[in-house]
Formats: C-alpha cells, structure tokens, sequence
C-alpha cells in the first residue's frame, strides 16, 4: 500500500446521473475548473441510474397519482404536481440545450416519447381521477390530458389492459401525449463521454473511504484504487457526494453539524418483465395505479413499455422489498453502520411510527411469483405466469429525519440537499422524483454553495435554461415556444419505430 496526494477544484463522488449532470453543468459554467470523478464500480450508470434498476419515467406529474392528494375538503391538491412538472421543463431544457450545442448526440438513445396515463377501477378511484383530471386540465402545464370512462375509447388506448376484461368493471384513465420513457442509464453514459471529452478526470475501481476537512478549509479524501489496493489522498476546495445510496455513510464521515440526525432506510424494487414479444406489442404507455391503502408511495404499481437495449420492453411493478443494503452492490451491514449515537433516537423514532411499512414491506418481500401474477392481472386480467420474470432493480433510501411537522424520526419521500454551511461540500440523499429532477436539483445546490458565482453565471444559465428563474405556468407562451422546441431537438415529435424484441 502506498499514498499519493493531489488537489483539485471539485470532486465528485459516484458516477450516476447526479454527478454526471453537475459535472456537466459545471463544465459549461466553469470551464477552467479542474474536476475528478471517484466511482468505485467498473463503469458509470451501473447503480439506481441504470436502466433495469429504475423505471425510466420522465417524473412530470401526467400520471402519478401520489402527487395529487385528495384533500380533507374533497378538493384536489395539485400543488405538487406543478412543482414536479416544473422541475421536470428544466431538465428537459439543459438536456435539449446539450443537443442542440452538439456536446451529445442521438436524443434517441436516451429519451423517447410516451404518452403518460392514470388508471383506476372502483367509484371513490373514479371519482378521484375525475376530479384530478379537471383540476389539472385547465393548468398550461398540463395541456392535452384528456379523461375517459368510455371502454371503446380506453380500449384504443389500452387495448392489452381492456382485453378480456368484463364489462361490468367500472374503469376510468386519463391520458397525455407529452410524456416521456427516459434512459437515465444511457444518459449517464453519454453524459460520462462528454466529460471525458472536456478533460475530466474520472477514475472507475475507486472507492472513497473516508473525507476530513483540511486546516485551509478544503476537503481531503482518502481514495482506494480497487484495481491494487492502493490508498490515494484527493483534496479538492468543493466535493459533491453523489454516491447514491452511499451517500449517507459518505456525509456521516464529513462530521458536519448538517448531516447529524438524519438516517436512512432501503427500500429496494423489483419488477416483472415480459419476455413475450406479442404481448409486449400490444402496450404503448406508461399506465400508473393507485397505490394499495399503507403501501409506500415509490410502490405505486405501473405498467410501463420501456426502450431498453434498443429493444422495446414491457415492465411491470416495482414491488418494494427490504434488504439492509444501501447499494444494489453494497453490503449486509449498511443499515447498522449507518446507525450513530447522533441518528439512534431518530432512527428508533422512525422504526416506531413506520411499523405499518415494515409490514407492508415484509408482506411484499413474502410475495410469491403467483401473488404478484395477481396484482399483474389487475392490470392484464390474461397475464400468463410464463409470460414474465422477475428483475431486481435498484435500492432507494428514504431519508429519515427530524422534521417540524411530522416529528422526531420522520420518513421522508422526496430528494434532499445538505451542504455544509460554507457551502464547501454538498450531499444528495432521498430518490424521488429522483433522476428525472437532476438538473434543478444541481441549481438547488448551486444557490447552497455557489451563491457568489451565481449571479455571474445567470447569463449562461439562461442560455442553456429559457425558463431560469420563472415559473412556467405564468408564462404560457415561453411554456409552448419551450415545449415545441425541447420536443423538436430530443426527437419527440417524431413517431419511433424502434426495434422490436421479436
Ligand atoms: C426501483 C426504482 C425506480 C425508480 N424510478 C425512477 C423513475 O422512474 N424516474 C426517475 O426519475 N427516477 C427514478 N428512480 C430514482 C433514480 O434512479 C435515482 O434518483 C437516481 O438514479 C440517483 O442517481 P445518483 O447519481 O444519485 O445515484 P446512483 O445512480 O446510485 O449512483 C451513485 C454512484 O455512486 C457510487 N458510489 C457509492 N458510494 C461510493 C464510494 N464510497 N466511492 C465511490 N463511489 C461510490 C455507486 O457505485 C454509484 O455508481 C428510481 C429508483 C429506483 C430504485
């Protein structure tokens, strides 16, 4: 074993999307600065933001219910709905930009178009999607949804879903054209070429043991060359700790204040997938349920035609499940490592109120082939047992902290930031809406801790983000010049004819 020592401006740790996306950012802002990328796996996008571990939705809100509460008044909230879709405008602008300037090519490789759709059975469903459906319509953000209950019309668009179903099952779905099948893995690769093209430094086989802070304020990481064993020493004045599912033991050695109090708790997915090329033929959509009364909200089953491999694929679920491990790859002892004095009582906090989850969790882990074939068949009333097979995908780790409203030890769904107050390093923990809001979620961190720069790099950000700072909803004319051109430049006008898996 022997050590080298090197420092840099940034450094970034993991090679998923998140990282792929500020390193792409930063390139475009800050040319000049140095970066170096630490991955520990042989390749980028091989953990959650690979392709079969997630499930490739363009997260804007066209289908998923859980983003549209019902509330105690009977009215629906769709304030969140509006937030994700804006969200989701600005990665899909920053990723038109790069095609456009030519720094990547092929928007087919990555993004396709797919219409976006809800469905549910029973009156209360019905009623509910209803009432999203006309809360939604008349919002700009959601232009061309359209709703129906009327089985000739839902067997055009869901002929493989209406097959064979009674007509006496009351059915009703929404529907929007402008939705998108995204390959997050793909992207992550590209986006990893591109860096390498721009001189970034990225070292694959590396595992980030350990960060300390150094006496000049800086970071310094001790760096493990998987290939021979060798510990390196990296200092850099601004770390991004992107490492998924790795991140929270990552932010835990930095010791600051900012990342004491919270833990984490894996949930990881499974799908089925169909490896009947007639049956998948029959589907064109992404079609989200409703989830189960206790079930998680990243439970929500949905049936999903995915462009995977180049090969036109049919998946369905995720089934949650439960494993200790942080990282697909990672280990047994994840979930206990990451238990501190600092995050005990939080954590126990949590393993109290969150007991119907852990049912809910070990029920599904206890599911069988068949049992599943039964929650498919809500979907698919003929889904045939041979028909599919099982896909473990990725592990996502719910954030579990403190918070005013919820209280001590409080599961969280979404992605949270926490920097330094300094602003010298910042972690991403949380998975959803996931890597769909990478690019907004990169200005999130700019604001924490590039708050100087900012201001200087607003013309560039404008350049490769129209909407930067404006709320599109406000300004539907942007909003349409801005749809018409994203959809122009990533090849979403288009009607594909992709490969089929025949
Ligand atoms: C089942 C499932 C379904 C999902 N569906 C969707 C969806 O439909 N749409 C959507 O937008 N999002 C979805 N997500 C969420 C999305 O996949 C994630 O938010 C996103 O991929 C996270 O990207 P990341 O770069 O943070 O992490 P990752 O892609 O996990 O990358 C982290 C990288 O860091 C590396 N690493 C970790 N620790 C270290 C270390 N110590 N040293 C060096 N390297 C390290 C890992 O090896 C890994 O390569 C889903 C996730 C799951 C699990």
């Amino acid at each position: 074993m022997s050590s080298s020592q090197t420092k840099t401006d940034v450094i970034l740790i993991g090679a998923g999307i998140m990282s792929a996306t500020l390193g792409t950012l930063l390139k475009e802002l800050v040319p000049e600065w140095n970066i170096k990328v630490f991955e520990k796996l042989e390749q980028a996008g091989e953990e959650s933001s690979n392709e079969w571990n997630n499930a490739g939705t363009g997260h804007a809100a066209l289908c998923e219910l859980n983003y549209t509460v019902e509330k105690k008044d009977g009215s629906i909230d769709i304030s969140k709905a509006i937030a994700i879709n804006e969200q989701f405008q600005v990665s899909m602008q920053f990723w038109s930009y790069l095609v456009q300037s030519k720094l990547i090519r092929n928007p087919e490789d990555f993004i396709m178009a797919l219409p976006h759709m809800s469905m549910v059975q029973g009156k209360d469903d019905i009623l509910f999607l209803k009432k999203r459906f006309e809360a939604l319509t008349n919002n700009p953000l959601f232009q061309g949804m359209e709703y129906s209950e009327n089985p000739e019309q839902l067997k055009e668009w869901i002929p493989l879903i209406m097959n064979q179903r009674s007509s006496n099952d009351a059915i009703a779905a929404t529907k929007i054209d402008s939705g998108t099948d995204v390959n997050f893995g793909a992207l992550t690769r590209i986006l990893f070429e591109h860096l390498q093209s721009r001189n970034v430094d990225i070292h694959y086989k590396h595992s980030v043991d350990n960060i300390k802070r150094t006496s000049d304020g800086s970071w310094e990481l001790k760096v493990r060359n998987l290939n021979n064993s060798q510990v390196e020493r990296h200092q850099a004045k601004f770390v991004f700790i992107g490492g998924g599912g790795g991140s929270l033991h990552l932010l835990q050695k930095t010791g600051i204040p900012e990342g004491k109090h919270i833990g984490g708790f894996p949930v990881s997915g499974i799908f089925m997938v169909c490896n009947n090329p007639e049956v998948i033929e029959q589907h064109h959509a992404k079609v989200y349920g409703k989830a189960k009364v206790g079930a998680p909200p990243m439970s929500v089953p949905h049936l999903d035609t995915r462009f995977i491999d180049n090969k036109k694929s049919l998946l369905f679920g995720p089934f949650a499940g439960f494993s200790p491990k942080f990282l697909k790859t990672g280990s047994m002892f994840d979930l206990i490592t990451s238990v501190k004095p600092n995050n005990v009582l939080t954590m126990l906090a949590a393993g109290a109120k969150e007991m119907s989850l852990t049912k809910y969790l070990i029920q599904q882990l206890m599911l069988s082939k068949e049992q599943r074939l039964e929650e498919l068949r809500e979907f698919i009333p003929n889904a045939k047992l041979e028909d599919w097979d099982l896909v473990v995908a990725g592990q996502r780790v719910q954030v579990i902290k403190d918070t005013e409203a919820g209280g001590k030890g409080t599961l969280q769904f979404g992605t949270e930031v926490i920097t330094a107050a300094d602003g010298s390093i910042a972690a991403l923990l949380g998975a959803s809406p996931g890597a769909s809001t990478a690019v907004p979620v990169m200005f999130e961190i700019f604001q924490k801790c590039f708050p100087q720069q900012l201001k200087e790099w607003e013309p560039k950000i404008k350049e490769m983000i129209p909407s930067y700072g404006l709320s599109l909803m406000d300004h539907p004319d942007l909003l349409q010049s801005i749809h018409h051109s994203t959809a122009e430049t990533l090849g979403l006008t288009k009607k594909k004819e992709p490969v089929l898996s025949l």
